[in-house]
């Protein structure tokens, strides 16, 4: 194939708002017991005085106090998607300073909240803090502010919720943290990268979403966290199964099977299956695999979860598969909608058929 790329160009009177969340980023050590906290945000512009040099018009808004993203929650996600509502039009892009450890869950959160984006809104954070010698902070942050700017005939190249970490764009809805030590902390394992930053930024356009002109956007906030995650492994005993779809208030599960979709053919599980989705719990098959799609019916031990009324996931992220049913959840008017909207792709972040 063809790939159609283009270099990006700093588009200096460019605005960018910068929304500050917190994450390690914006961490020092605590000289009390060595672990790392939130600094105030005075103090982390102090650390960057390269901001200045940009020849962008920089604003920022910090949300205090800066969290570790552990405590990310729905919440943040609602407040994330109004800021960047309320300053929609005075902005070409939106950096967003996220901790590492939630960020995927946050960018494929955002992703379906911001319908009809047709502006870059950039995530970014840092193995290191920002304070210490090698920190990844100031590239990482750099280069997603230029990647926010980037345009090409005054349209932006980039209008996607992303990831920009070390040197790569990622759609942010396909990536999932790979890497608790290295500074290449994200993969999309189902998609290719959507830039490479190396002495030029390089964008493969063919692989970027681009929206319909003229439709404007639309935030769309509302969550259910009705939401589950049935992990299976060898052994898993029917208790665990029945605990977890008999939550009270429970209204959909992730099952991560095996393989290409494969889970066991023990009578009481797919019994367990088949009384949840009877009573209407939405129950979606997502692969342990990283790499790869469910493909429900390629071997006889996915047949079972099909006539349980199991759906499939594709080769969605766990990341993106539970924000997506929260966001579903939330925002449909019935259940036909939800299943009718999670059997196909919103925004790319799952590749169907
Ligand atoms: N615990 C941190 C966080 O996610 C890790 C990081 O930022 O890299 O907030």
């Amino acid at each position: 194939m063809q790939i159609n790329s283009t270099l990006g160009r700093v588009e200096k009177e460019n605005a960018v708002l910068l929304i500050f969340t917190g994450g390690t980023i914006s961490m020092s050590e605590d000289p009390a017991n060595g672990a790392l906290k939130p600094i105030d945000f005075d103090r982390l512009q102090e650390y960057m005085p390269e901001l200045k040099r940009t020849g962008v018009k920089i604003k920022s808004i910090p949300f205090l106090p800066l969290i570790d993203s552990s405590d990310v929650d729905p919440a943040l996600w609602e407040r994330i998607a109004t800021t960047i509502e309320e300053n929609y039009e005075a902005y070409d892009g939106f950096v967003v300073l996220h901790g590492t450890d939630t960020m995927a869950y946050t960018a494929s959160a955002l992703s379906f909240m911001l319908e009809n984006l047709a502006k870059p809104v950039i995530l970014t954070g840092a193995q290191l803090p920002v304070g210490m010698l090698r920190s990844d902070a100031k590239e990482n942050l750099l280069t997603a502010i230029e990647i926010a700017t980037a345009k090409e005939n005054g349209v932006a190249l980039v209008p996607e919720v992303c990831i920009f970490f070390e040197d790569t764009l990622f759609r942010g809805n396909r990536t999932t943290k790979k890497n608790a030590e290295h500074f290449n902390a994200f993969n999309s394992y189902n998609y290719p990268a959507l830039a490479k930053a190396g002495v030029h930024i390089k964008y493969f356009r063919t692989y970027i979403h681009y929206p319909t002109q003229g439709s404007a956007l639309k935030v769309r906030t509302k969550v259910d966290r009705n939401v589950a995650i049935l992990k299976l492994f060898p052994g898993i005993t029917s208790h665990t199964v029945d605990a977890i779809l008999n939550i009270p208030g429970l209204q959909a599960v992730v099952l991560e099977t095996f393989g290409a979709g494969n889970a066991p053919r023990q009578f009481w599980f797919y019994d367990a299956l088949k009384k949840a989705t009877d009573k209407g719990i939405l129950i979606v098959n997502k692969s342990q695999c990283g790499t790869g799609t469910v493909e429900m019916g390629r071997y006889e031990t996915s047949l079972n979860l099909m006539s349980a009324g199991v759906m499939s996931g594709y080769d969605i992220t766990t990341e993106a598969i539970v924000t997506k049913l929260m966001y579903l959840l939330g925002e449909c008017a019935n259940v036909q909608e939800v299943k009718r909207k999670l059997s196909i792709s919103l925004c790319g972040e799952m590749t169907v058929g």
